[in-house]
């Protein structure tokens, strides 16, 4: 099973997910249920187990933003 960590873009909270269709990358926008918001909000995948790779949410901003 491959973890993946994802952050909600709205409010920062970071929680893993287990689920397992098909490979996705860092910086893979899903739109996932936020515990926190307590609503739906699209979450940006922040990093792959077994690639120790992290990207902060901060980057991802920046690059969507230009
Ligand atoms: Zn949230």
């Amino acid at each position: 099973m491959i973890k993946r960590t994802f952050q909600c873009t709205v409010c920062g909270t970071e929680f893993p997910a287990t689920k397992t269709k098909g490979m996705t990358h860092i910086g893979h926008v899903k739109h996932m249920y936020c515990f926190k918001c307590k609503t739906t909000q699209p979450c940006v995948q922040t990093d792959v187990e077994g690639t120790g790779a992290k990207l902060g949410v901060t980057k991802w901003k920046r690059k969507s933003s230009q």
